[in-house]
């Protein structure tokens, strides 16, 4: 059958079985970019078995699908994606048992970090100001300030789309490493949630931390702009891809609408109608001369999300 009409038909059944979907979604409205064409489909399950229902409908008509959290490590491509774009943002309950936290895959990171406050515990203070989801923070072992996922996780709850099981790996056996995570070497698994072991602490001391990192935040990053945060990962522990970018002279370098920040010049931003193809330039250019003044391969730490076929 034609692709469109698969895709129609996948539509209807889905709003009959109350699951939320958005027909030619632009994907630039929900990248951090703010870039990125049409998703032919976007599908916003609730819960692992409206998640579960939708990747086994997708799989079994070949229809090409991604799971995204709140795009904010994510480079969409100008040309959109051919194809079914699950979110994960209505799969969001929390709960807290004693120094427990679990999490939603959709849930806000910074928004847990609140939640742990709350509760007296500390431990996820690093999570505040990070823009991403709970799952996408999972998937990217997210971190900031000497903290990250990988230290305060206890178990993750993924669904395992080519054996149709849901499982619950502990931490250890997630290949948590610097900004990698099983995820990356398995397309079929999707974080569904996330379990968190924190300590006890104190409300206003955690506070006090919070707000600090923010305003660090605030006066080093370029949050102004639209941006995917730091775009390329530190090539060896006591490299900063930022400082090798500086040094380069490539503070304010621009294609199109894509500039190095000169706020911190680990961060392309998007100055105005920056497109994809404008990024990539500029990752180009940027990864040439750093390779060529430093011997250096830079990798990129953003993820791009291509037409989907
Ligand atoms: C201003 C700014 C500051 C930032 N600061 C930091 C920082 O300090 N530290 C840091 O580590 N990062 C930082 N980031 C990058 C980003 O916020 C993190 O990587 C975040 O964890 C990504 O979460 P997300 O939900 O937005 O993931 P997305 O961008 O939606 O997805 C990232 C990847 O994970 C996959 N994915 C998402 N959810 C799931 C799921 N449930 N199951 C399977 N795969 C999934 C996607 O397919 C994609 O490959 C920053 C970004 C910005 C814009």
């Amino acid at each position: 059958m034609d692709r469109d009409l698969v895709l129609l038909s996948l539509m209807r059944k889905y709003e009959i079985e109350g699951i939320e979907c958005q027909k030619a979604l632009a994907l630039s409205s929900r990248s951090s970019f703010k870039i990125g064409g049409k998703a032919d489909l976007a599908v916003f399950p609730k819960n692992d078995s409206e998640l579960e229902y939708v990747v086994a409908y997708l799989m079994d008509r070949e229809i090409p699908y991604i799971v995204v959290g709140n795009g904010s490590n994510i480079l969409f491509e100008d040309e959109g994606y051919r194809g079914c774009v699950i979110f994960t943002e209505k799969m969001n309950e929390v709960a807290v048992d004693g120094n427990r936290v679990t999490a939603g895959a959709g849930v806000s990171f910074t928004a847990l970090a609140v939640t742990a406050k709350n509760a007296s515990l500390t431990g996820l203070e690093f999570a505040y100001g990070i823009p991403g989801s709970t799952g996408g923070a999972v998937v990217m072992n997210a971190g900031a300030y000497g903290g990250e996922v990988a230290e305060v996780l206890e178990s993750c709850t993924l669904y395992d789309a080519e054996k149709c099981e849901l499982r619950t790996l502990r931490k250890d056996e997630m290949d948590l490493s610097y900004r990698h995570s099983i995820f990356f070497e398995n397309k079929n698994l999707i974080c569904i949630s996330a379990t968190f072991t924190l300590k006890d602490g104190n409300k206003d001391e955690i506070d006090a931390v919070m707000r600090d990192l923010m305003q660090r935040r605030r006066s080093k990053q370029p949050l102004e702009y639209p941006s995917a945060g730091s775009v390329f990962k530190r090539p060896a522990p006591d490299m900063f891809a930022g400082k090798m970018i500086e040094d380069s002279g490539l503070k304010g370098y621009t294609v199109g609408g894509a500039q190095v920040s000169e706020k911190h010049a680990g961060f392309i931003i998007n100055i105005g109608n920056a497109t994809a193809s404008d990024v990539l330039g500029l990752v180009k250019h940027i990864q040439g001369v750093v390779r060529q003044n430093y011997g250096v391969e830079l990798e990129c730490e953003i993820r791009r999300v291509g037409c989907g076929e």
